[in-house]
């Protein structure tokens, strides 16, 4: 068989994202929150009432303890019902897992515990106008005051900048160039200033920009030791981009066989259209493509798990991924006809979605180049 629905492995986890799925109405949502943008509390409450945040994450830290390509099993089946919304929620905890493995009691109780029942939201806050790819141009800074840490700088393209009531600010510590540091800011503090700037897909991430003026850092904000915050993410980013990959591959998945069976109903010139191999054969790559891309994403994930993958393979699954779902996703908004481009059809929504796949978590760019440092390391010494 061709399709990537081939070569997904029989997990009775599928059969219970798809109960969620449809007892939640996440199709319906991720539409409404497209065309309504705003955080969906209730639904992520219900993830994790059923154990759908912290997947991966250690059984003594809250987690699900799922292997990652467990792991990545569900998210593909969360995407493939419902787009990139609630796949990606699924993976918050892990994208701020620094929290529960090197903050303090009053932020792991506060804000990691609750953001595993679906009850907090932590935002990233890392990149900033002057630095995103490279983050050596941070300007972020907490700077001593008689009375404690005073936090300043901007941050840009912040996920939930409007919803999260925490951050998690990477900036320099006082006195110290030597690396980032990260902290743990509540967003009601004085000083902290909020702005959305529309996006041309995920809309209910309301990203934004978020602006710290003199706010004073509380006692225990810290996570981590000072200057060692960029060694934290990147541990992070290796797994997460990996699991991207899945989510990605899951939208795509939808589109194509909602695309097979168009068409194979629609006809044109006297037959249906997968009659006309200039439909049939894109279609037929596109399979192919997404079922090669998702063996690709479970070695490299089942590597992560013995501790043998590489940043470049992860790097290279999301880059995989993503080309191969925004190529599907095109061909479905293009045989679908006139209609594939109108909002009566999910494809172009999921296409806007999944666009955002070459840009966060690293730049296509930045994949390839950290993919090229795995063949020609850095000469040492
Ligand atoms: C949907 C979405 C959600 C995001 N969420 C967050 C978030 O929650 N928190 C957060 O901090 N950030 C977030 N980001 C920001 C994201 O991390 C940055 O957009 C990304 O790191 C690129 O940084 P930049 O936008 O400053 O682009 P730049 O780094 O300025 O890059 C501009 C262009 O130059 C290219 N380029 C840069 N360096 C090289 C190089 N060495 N070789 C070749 N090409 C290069 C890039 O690939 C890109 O095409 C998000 C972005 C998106 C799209």
């Amino acid at each position: 068989m061709i399709g990537l629905a081939s070569v997904l492995p029989e997990d009775p986890l599928r059969r219970e994202v798809e109960a969620f799925a449809q007892e939640h109405a996440l199709a319906r949502r991720s539409r409404e929150l497209d065309a309504d943008p705003a955080f969906p509390w209730d639904e992520f409450r219900a993830m994790g009432r059923a154990r759908l945040l912290g997947l991966t994450l250690p059984a003594d830290r809250g987690g699900r303890g799922l292997p990652l390509r467990r792991a990545a099993v569900v998210l593909e089946e969360l995407a493939f019902h419902a787009g990139t919304v609630f796949a990606k929620l699924a993976l918050q905890p892990e994208f701020t897992s620094v929290l529960g493995e090197r903050g303090g009691p009053d932020v792991r109780d506060r804000w990691f515990v609750p953001l595993l029942h679906g009850e907090a939201l932590v935002s990233n806050q890392v990149t900033e106008p002057g630095a995103g790819s490279d983050l050596t141009g941070v300007t972020t800074r907490a700077v001593r005051s008689t009375t404690g840490r005073l936090l300043s700088g901007t941050k840009s393209q912040v996920a939930f900048a409007a919803d999260a009531s925490a951050g998690l600010v990477y900036g320099r510590d006082d006195g110290s160039d030597a690396g980032l540091t990260a902290w743990l800011v509540p967003q009601e503090l004085p000083g902290v200033e909020r702005r959305v700037v529309p996006d041309l897909g995920e809309h209910w991430m309301r990203r934004g920009t978020v602006t710290y003026r003199d706010v004073p850092l509380p006692d225990g904000a810290r996570v981590g030791e000072p200057g060692r915050a960029l060694d934290y993410l990147r541990k992070e980013l290796t797994h997460e981009r990996a699991l991207l990959a899945a989510v990605y591959l899951g939208v795509a998945r939808a589109s194509w066989e909602e695309t097979v069976a168009e068409s194979a109903r629609r006809v044109a010139f006297g037959r249906p259209i997968s009659q006309h191999e200039a439909v049939a054969f894109p279609l037929v790559e596109d399979g192919t493509r997404l079922a090669a891309a998702w063996l690709y994403v479970e070695q490299t994930l089942i590597s992560a798990e013995h501790g043998s993958a590489s940043a470049g393979a992860a790097a290279m699954a999301k880059w995989l991924a993503t080309e191969a779902a925004l190529a599907t996703i095109d061909h479905a908004v293009q045989f679908h006809g006139g209609r594939g481009y109108s909002r009566e059809l999910p494809h172009e929504q999921r296409w806007r979605d999944v666009r955002s796949g070459s840009l966060a978590h690293g730049t296509d760019e930045v994949m390839h180049r950290v993919a090229a440092r795995d063949l020609w390391p850095r000469p040492t010494g």
